[in-house]
């Protein structure tokens, strides 16, 4: 099922009750535990949203949360009609960003960071090659974001499908653009999960970007499969590469020319078959090619050439469909002497192309996940030095040299390899047999002047999240930079200066 731009019937409605719900226990949780910056006025203290008693105890604060947020989403709810249905966005993605922000959601720090993500995600795209296959989370109070870019050959057909656990989690987003070289990127496919997979056909050799990403406030755990396959079916009836005895590019003529097509060998006059819907363009006979049928696809800039044929069936102007038998396979032209083939070409606008990718049968499957999924959303630490990769391949190339005991926080799994988020930030992949819990302390140690500061993150400009005091012990969990990652013995974890 071809899922373009035309038709996206269903989208994720951010009204849904299991929405509201998360949202209203976001706020409310936040809320409770969030000092605003404000001004003091009496004994009243004025936040950004609403003004409490100060002495007022912390349920009663909540409470007021409460109803401030259902107020609010009430009003959001009798709101839903209006501009929303106003405009026909173009995907499913673009549709829920406009419901975020014609329901103001935009102007919440959620929102604005789940619209950020989006197109952060983008310029964080880390490479993959085709066929892929990852099993990741999506943590609800991240507003993440997947991206990965890959090549595609013309002639290929892409599936991207989503499966997520449980069934009925959150809405996920997928896009696919095409980054012509020199262009500017266009948007090719696009689907949430109640219509994927996508299945799309490559029109133009190059590279390629996937975003992937849920709806707000909501966790879910997915498996994300991307195979390729030919966007034809085969030209004879074994429909096996086996079949083919020689491809493109191999030398002809004492290496004069190049083979501008592949070989499909098999009985004499068994039935060569029309592989797309479309019309018979030529019947004619040339030296090469001796009996020769010319198919043009309907709707596609190239043409299909079938040579050799022992005798033509189809006539020139005929409209064929799928699977009709448009000659027999022969002899003709300059394969007199060889074994009986079909000598099958693709020629475009600016000349032949490599027909394998429009035919060749076999659908690769992705890489088998070994890389254990209890590890997701989890903070691991390396138990070796190892190379943070911007591809899931040993060779791939180096983002950063992690040293021992560095923390990373795991986002997906794929094949051998775990995608994993460095403490500042950097994403990239990591062999997860160099990574282990962070349950067991390296070490204890003695926190001294300098240390006292436990920041969210390694670095001095972090939120502070406990000072603790001169001589207090503590574990190391591990490190990262001029950062250790460690816990008191209120299990509360954060970062110090070494
Ligand atoms: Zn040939």
């Amino acid at each position: 099922m071809w899922l373009g731009l035309k038709d996206q019937p269903s989208i994720a409605n951010i009204f849904n009750p299991s929405l509201l719900k998360a949202l209203i226990f976001n706020f409310v949780s936040n809320l409770g535990n969030i000092d605003y910056p404000s001004p003091v006025l009496g004994n009243e203290t004025c936040g950004r949203l609403f003004c409490y008693q100060r002495n007022s105890n912390k349920m009663s604060n909540r409470f007021l949360h409460f109803l401030f947020f259902v107020l609010i989403s009430l009003t959001l709810f009798s709101c839903k009609t209006g501009s929303v249905n106003l405009f026909k966005a173009a995907t499913p993605h673009e549709q829920y960003q406009r419901k975020l922000i014609n329901a103001g959601l935009d102007q919440t720090a959620m929102g604005s960071a789940w619209i950020k993500s989006a197109s952060l995600s983008l310029e964080k795209a880390l490479n993959i090659t085709l066929p892929y296959q990852e099993t990741g989370y999506f943590a609800s109070d991240k507003a993440p974001a997947a991206a990965y870019q890959f090549t595609a050959t013309k002639g290929q057909k892409i599936n991207i499908s989503i499966t997520k656990k449980p069934a009925n989690a959150a809405m996920l987003y997928l896009d696919v653009w095409h980054f012509p070289v020199g262009g500017s990127s266009k948007l090719v496919a696009s689907a949430d999960t109640l219509n994927n997979p996508i299945q799309y056909e490559i029109d133009v050799t190059g590279n390629y970007l996937i975003r992937l990403q849920p709806e707000l406030l909501q966790s879910v755990q997915y498996t994300l499969e991307i195979t390729t396959g030919p966007s034809l079916s085969f030209p004879t009836s074994t429909n096996s590469s086996k079949s083919i005895g020689s491809y493109w590019g191999d030398g002809r003529d004492n290496n004069a020319r190049k083979h501008e097509g592949v070989d499909i060998f098999g009985k004499f006059r068994s039935p060569v078959l029309a592989i797309a819907e479309g019309t018979v363009t030529r019947v004619n006979e040339n030296n090469l090619g001796g009996k020769v049928v010319w198919l043009r696809p309907k709707g596609k800039d190239y043409t299909l050439y079938y040579a050799h044929l022992d005798e033509q069936i189809a006539s020139e102007g005929q409209e064929v469909k799928v699977g009709d038998t448009i000659g027999l396979m022969g002899n003709t032209g300059n394969a007199k002497n060889t074994a009986t083939h079909l000598h099958f070409g693709i020629y475009a606008p600016d000349g032949a192309m490599n027909p394998l990718p429009f035919i060749d049968p076999v659908t690769k499957t992705p890489q088998k996940i070994t890389a254990s999924v209890n590890n997701l959303n989890k903070t691991l630490r390396t138990s070796k030095a190892v190379n943070f990769l911007n591809a899931p391949l040993p060779d791939a190339a180096v983002v950063e040299r992690l040293s021992i005991a560095s923390i990373v926080n795991i986002q997906s799994a794929t094949g051998t390899f775990y995608k994993a988020e460095l403490p500042d930030g950097k994403i990239g992949f990591v062999q997860s047999t160099a990574l282990s819990e962070i349950t067991r302390p390296l070490k204890k140690i003695k926190i001294n002047m300098l240390q006292k500061m436990v920041y969210d993150q390694p670095e001095r400009t972090a939120a502070i999240k406990k000072t603790l005091t001169n001589g207090q012990l503590v574990n190391v969990l591990g490190s990262f930079g001029d950062y250790q990652f460690i816990s008191d013995e209120g299990a509360l974890t954060g970062w110090i200066v070494k």
